[in-house]
């Protein structure tokens, strides 16, 4: 059965044409194309098919691509919209150099050869490895896989890292735990073909809107969704667990506890293919329902009520996002989530899998290929055999490949603090907005010696800290592939020329390569991203993450193939899931079952800062904006951030609906917010978004960062609620 066809939408042939009538005005007809282009939407990590509509060189409009494997047509009101971010008028056009009068237009040889020249000259003061790079989850695998030999071999730095670290590093970090490698196991069909759903801390309704789409579809699911917040995708549950802030991992693990005691777990699977069942056991003694329920907030039947369902299951389906993520206590969350579903055998099977959904829409691209957290291909920086077989792929010593991962995100910021880091280069990233406790971050970026921001907008909030700014292509511009978060790799295709002097990141890294006198050794004879996928391909063959079965062609024609994907290997159109036969990437072939120990959240509400804060998105805004701010449909659905508090907390601070307030922290204050009073929310707990500069929720999050994957803990800190003092915004 067709995917449109199992999602109830129309499936008759005509749907397909796109005939003009004459009678339509000026305006539709402005928008009726000369040619489609196909290609991915450049949002979120679902990954949606599409076509680009091309008018006179401009993209005038989008429609999703009806037979595409993933949204099968559909596309969310950012997907719909998306053509109109190529126009935006905060497009940037020219490189820019800050001079006696601020950032002055240069040529791109000036722009490349003072940044070089910049960057070589804090290296060789302060030594290699004091200049820092930061990316993105938004550019091609082509051009992470470039960036990652750039950095390492080329600029000579092990300081590189991206903001997927903000988002998904404890995912990333959990499966290597767990099952010795990254990579989500699982498939989007899982969620039509599970039989429980149980999705914690991921509001898919807003975030992964298309995905919510497809676990519609599944008529026989029982929906459970663990979230403090009611959110839309709460409301449309058959069990909402209401737990309270981090308590996620207690609950886990009383899970773990109740389906043990009742022996609803799977003692084959376990014996077969985990190790370490009996101390998991042990460590789980001690979260007895009645222990759980209060840490959680839950009851004690609903521990029950949801152990019964999972356990019994035939097929049960984990999925979560950055309500997980976003902790202290991340990684450990995600290995609780990860020996749940180990211990019930709910793993490498069809509807049965732990999933981490996740969020840009190319961050799984720079997670195989980048050369950040592991080396390409899910190599590791400690093992020498895998070093040595890179080194021979790339006909380099052995001694060029780096034995440890350098600085993670945040710890290159703090690097910057004290002076270990001199000069950095931030590429298609916003962290003014994105990074948590906006005042170390600002003085970070204003401490540095020479700060680059390589981005397809200017100004933002961070490129006008910049002493260079060199305009990027931005999706719709550029061609090249992006994984999405079931491990399809889809192609993404130009479909207009970029504004001004930009060019692609490709371009620009092969121009630094060329400056740094390190292309052709590097990169020899590339011109196109279709070069660097080629030798991608051969450096992930034999991996997890295999290639090098993949064509640009087949993949255009499929609509994305799912990794692995070795040569020789017959049917590109299946459905693949990882670890179908029990065998896992530990040296012995086993999964590992981790006891995880629950812990309050760093900081506890006191009476001064009485509402744990909580932050998350909504479903018109993408980031921080940069992009979704400039589209006006967008704008006018969304303009202005807000706060939710439950009723009775506001009428104990005597505000009503529409006031405006302001929320404080130790660490700042976010000013002037509209105030919306809604049961949603619990009392003792408030929500800001955090999407907007002007309304920047990071000026009142705290630098707290979970040891194991460095990704910080937005979600909870001790706020109060003020009302915004007239004069003072
Ligand atoms: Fe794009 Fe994600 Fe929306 Fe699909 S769900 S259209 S990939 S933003």
């Amino acid at each position: 059965m067709s995917l449109r066809r199992a999602l109830g939408l129309d499936t008759r042939p005509e749907r397909y044409a796109y005939a003009v009538d004459p009678t339509i005005g000026y305006t539709a007809r402005r928008k009726i194309p000369d040619r489609w282009v196909r290609t991915t939407c450049g949002y979120c990590s679902v990954g949606c098919g599409m076509f680009v509509g091309v008018k006179e060189g401009r993209a005038v409009s989008v429609r999703g691509d009806l037979d595409h494997p993933v949204n099968a047509g559909m596309l969310c009101p950012k997907g719909l919209s998306e053509h109109e971010t190529i126009h935006a008028a905060n497009r940037a056009r020219f490189p820019l150099l800050r001079g006696r009068d601020g950032l002055e237009r240069v040529s791109w040889d000036d722009a490349i050869g003072t940044m070089v020249r910049k960057f070589r000259e804090v290296q060789a003061s302060y030594g290699p490895q004091t200049v820092g790079v930061i990316s993105t989850g938004q550019l091609v695998t082509e051009e992470f896989y470039t960036l990652g030999k750039l950095v390492q071999l080329g600029l000579g730095t092990p300081n590189y890292d991206g903001n997927t670290t903000l988002c998904m590093s404890a995912a990333v970090a959990g499966y290597k735990r767990s099952f010795g490698s990254d990579g989500p196991p699982g498939a989007y069909d899982d969620l039509e073909r599970a039989d429980v759903i149980f999705l914690i801390g991921a509001n898919i309704a807003d975030n992964h809107p298309i995905l919510w789409q497809r676990l519609e579809a599944n008529p026989g699911k029982t929906l459970i969704v663990a979230d403090p917040r009611v959110t839309k995708t709460a409301m449309l549950a058959d069990l909402h667990l209401p737990v309270k802030p981090r308590s996620d991992l207690a609950m886990i693990n009383g899970l773990i506890h109740i389906v043990i005691a009742r022996e609803l777990i799977d003692r084959e699977y376990i014996a077969a293919h985990t190790t370490g069942f009996d101390a998991l056991r042990e460590s789980v003694r001690e979260y007895t329902p009645e222990r759980v329920a209060e840490i959680t907030g839950l009851s004690v039947e609903n521990l029950h009520r949801t152990a019964w369902l999972y356990g019994n299951a035939r097929a049960a389906f984990i999925g979560w996002t950055m309500g997980v993520n976003h902790s202290t206590k991340g990684t450990e969350t995600v290995n609780a989530i990860n020996n749940l579903a180990l211990i019930t055998g709910n793993i490498g099977r069809s509807g049965a899998a732990p999933f981490s959904i996740t969020g840009q829409c190319n961050a799984m691209g720079t997670r195989e290929a980048g050369f950040t957290s592991s080396l390409p291909g899910y190599r590791h920086f400690a093992s020498a055999e895998d070093r040595e077989d890179l080194a021979a792929l790339w006909n380099v010593p052995v001694e060029q490949i780096p034995t440890a991962r350098g600085l993670p995100y945040p710890d290159i910021i703090e690097a910057i603090l004290d002076r270990r880091i001199r000069a950095l280069w931030i590429i298609a990233t916003n962290p003014i907005v994105s990074f948590p406790n906006l005042g170390v971050l600002r003085q970070a970026l204003e401490t540095v010696d020479f700060l680059v921001v390589q981005d397809g907008f200017h100004p933002t909030p961070t490129s006008t800290l910049a002493h260079l700014v060199l305009p990027a292509a931005i999706w719709g511009e550029k061609e090249g592939t992006y994984t999405n978060s079931e491990r399809r790799i889809s192609k993404v295709n130009r479909a207009v020329e970029p504004p001004g002097e930009a060019r692609t990141d490709f371009d620009i890294f092969l121009d630094v390569a060329a400056a740094l006198g390190c292309r052709e050794r590097l990169f020899p004879g590339w011109t196109t991203p279709e070069d660097a996928f080629e030798e991608w391909k051969r450096v992930s063959a034999g991996r997890l993450c295999d290639y090098s079965g993949m064509t640009y062609d087949a993949i255009e024609a499929l609509g994305g193939i799912q990794w692995p994907y070795p040569a020789g290997h017959a049917d590109a159109a299946e459905t693949r899931r990882l670890y179908t036969d029990g065998r896992f990437q530990t040296e012995d072939g086993k999964a590992r079952l981790l006891p995880v120990t629950w812990e309050p959240f760093p900081e506890q509400p006191t009476s001064a800062f009485p509402f744990v804060l909580n932050t998350g998105r909504t479903v018109e805004h993408w980031q921080t904006r940069t992009k979704t701010g400039q589209v006006p449909i967008l704008d006018r659905l969304s303009p202005n951030a807000w706060l939710e508090i439950n009723p009775r907390d506001a009428r104990t601070l005597r505000l009503k609906p529409f006031d405006r307030v302001d929320v404080v922290s130790q660490r700042g204050r976010i000013r002037n917010l509209e105030l919306r009073m809604t049961e949603t929310v619990a009392t003792g707990q408030v929500f800001v978004p955090f999407h907007w500069a002007n309304a920047n929720a990071n000026q009142v999050t705290q630098s707290a960062f979970d040891p194991i994957s460095r990704e910080p803990n937005y979600k909870q800190c001790a706020v109060r609620v003020e009302r915004t003092q007239r004069g003072t915004v």
